[in-house]
């Protein structure tokens, strides 16, 4: 089947838009272009990291298949309620129907100023760009919904924040780039046949099986509800913390979106934070669930109008659907939690997890390696991750009186986006324009549970004089 672009959102109203080109760069430059993730969504192979494809990617030509516009969406940031963020650095370039059926939707980041770009440049820093690219593919290849990143270029310019830095466009991929942030910008325009033709849209784009169902909203809002639950679960699995969970960056299809100040936890400790702007820990790893429902809560108030004409009704039933939140949440992180220490049993698994979690930040032990280290044959490099092997030897004996070892290494990563790594690549980038690390961490994260004596130096979490424990929108 051919390449097949498509701009079905924007048929569905001149409100949810705005029409508008890319601004072009000076000099762009490939960075990186993703072959496999072309494949699938059939882009013609002659802008596969061509010259051509780099006119496309860096927003200097609009090809004749693009409709390119910026999406209005509202959102809560931080629990305040912004009517009006929209695309002010990004623009949807066009919808394309996948090998396997699927309708993504392909996003320039960075693209220069849109009528939403409020104050902002509407450009991005390199650092960003390399982030999303790494982390958003290294989800992906973790088996966790996500945007993926299809192509990043420099543009040859600078960007002015902090210091001048090189300016980057992504390429971002997306089931679609619908949050809850979009419904709560419908919402507010007040005109409930809208309201409608767009939870119909979510659900023919996202839901299809809804469409001929009793109440079709109640089960929206239920659907998508249990599609953030799975997704945080496989966060907390993973010890990632996205940092910026606020209602515009949290998608209705259920993939992790805005890979900003976000990072994997090394040293286990719930409490952990990252993020610069978050001074009181509202996005902190342990409180992602419970945020994650304060998400969906303020989705559910988009969809009352159209729950019950009666608003009583409506917030009851409602309620009655968001109050289930949290025991689907721990039905999809006991079983992830499980699975992590080979015990199918959860009732048998979750005490020896707890005790498991509790001797890791007892003697702050690496999250990634501890669980890792529990599907290798023999236990050496599990005890010597702990400092006081007595108390890990009595759970190591409880645990193995239950445990199947044969998956955990094909459930626990030996590879993760470390922070430090990160970091490594974008100054080798954004400083030398070296790519040879960004390459080189692109190719261990392709298959992150396979350990290759290859990378055996960037097995290790950081030592503490190379450990990040700040991240920066870098917006
Ligand atoms: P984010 O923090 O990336 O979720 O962005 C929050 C809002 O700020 C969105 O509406 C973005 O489009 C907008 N924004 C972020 N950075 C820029 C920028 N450099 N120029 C214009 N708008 C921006
Ligand atoms: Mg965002």
């Amino acid at each position: 089947m051919p390449f097949r672009p498509e701009h079905s959102y924007q048929d569905l109203s001149e409100q949810l838009f705005a029409p508008c080109k890319a601004t072009s760069v000076q000099a762009p430059q490939w960075l990186a272009f993703n072959e496999e993730l072309a494949k699938q969504l059939q882009i013609p192979q002659e802008l596969w990291a061509t010259e051509k494809g780099l006119q496309i990617f860096s927003g200097n030509q609009t090809p004749e298949w693009a409709t390119p516009a910026a999406l209005a969406y509202a959102g809560h940031q931080f629990a305040n309620f912004v009517p009006q963020l929209g695309d002010g650095r990004a623009l949807l370039l066009t919808e394309v129907i996948a090998n396997n059926q699927q309708r993504y939707d392909i996003q320039l980041k960075g693209s220069g100023r849109t009528p939403y770009s409020r104050g902002g440049d509407g450009r991005s820093p390199m650092g960003p760009v390399i982030r999303e690219y790494l982390v958003s593919e290294a989800m992906h290849k973790l088996n966790v919904p996500t945007t993926r990143a299809l192509a990043a270029v420099a543009t040859g310019e600078w960007v002015q924040r902090d210091t001048a830095q090189p300016g980057a466009i992504l390429t971002r991929v997306a089931k679609s780039h619908l949050r809850v942030g979009t419904a709560q910008y419908v919402l507010h325009l007040r005109d409930y046949n809208l309201l409608k033709s767009f939870a119909d849209y979510v659900i023919d784009r996202h839901y299809p099986a809804l469409k001929d169902a009793a109440t079709p909203y109640l089960d929206l809002l239920e659907h998508v509800q249990n599609k953030q639950a799975q997704l945080i679960a496989k966060w907390m699995s993973l010890g990632f913390i996205h940092g910026v969970m606020n209602t515009d960056n949290m998608t209705l299809s259920g993939e992790t979106i805005d890979y900003g100040p976000c990072a994997f936890m090394e040293a286990y400790d719930p409490a952990t934070k990252f993020s610069f702007i978050d001074k009181r820990g509202r996005y902190a790893y342990h409180n992602q669930p419970a945020i994650g429902l304060w998400n969906i809560a303020r989705f559910a108030e988009t969809l009352l109008p159209l729950i019950d004409d009666d608003p009583d009704k409506a917030v009851a039933q409602a309620t009655a659907t968001i109050e289930t939140f949290q025991t689907t949440y721990e039905d999809y992180y006991w079983k992830e939690m499980s699975r992590k220490i080979g015990v199918n049993d959860p009732t048998i698994a979750k005490p020896l997890v707890e005790r498991y979690l509790n001797l890791m930040q007892a003697q702050q032990v690496d999250f990634t390696q501890a669980f890792r280290f529990l599907g290798d044959a023999t236990p050496e490099r599990a005890q010597q991750l702990f400092e006081n092997s007595d108390s890990w030897q009595i759970w190591f004996n409880d645990w193995q009186a239950h445990a199947d070892r044969s998956d955990i290494h094909q459930v626990n990563p030996a590879y993760i986006p470390r922070n430090h790594l990160i970091e490594l690549a974008i100054q080798a980038a954004a400083n030398d324009g070296d790519l040879t690390i960004f390459n080189r961490l692109q190719r261990m994260l392709a298959d992150p549970f396979t350990e290759r004596t290859e990378f055996k130096d960037w097995f290790e979490p950081a030592k503490s004089e190379q450990a990040i424990t700040q991240t920066f929108c870098g917006t």
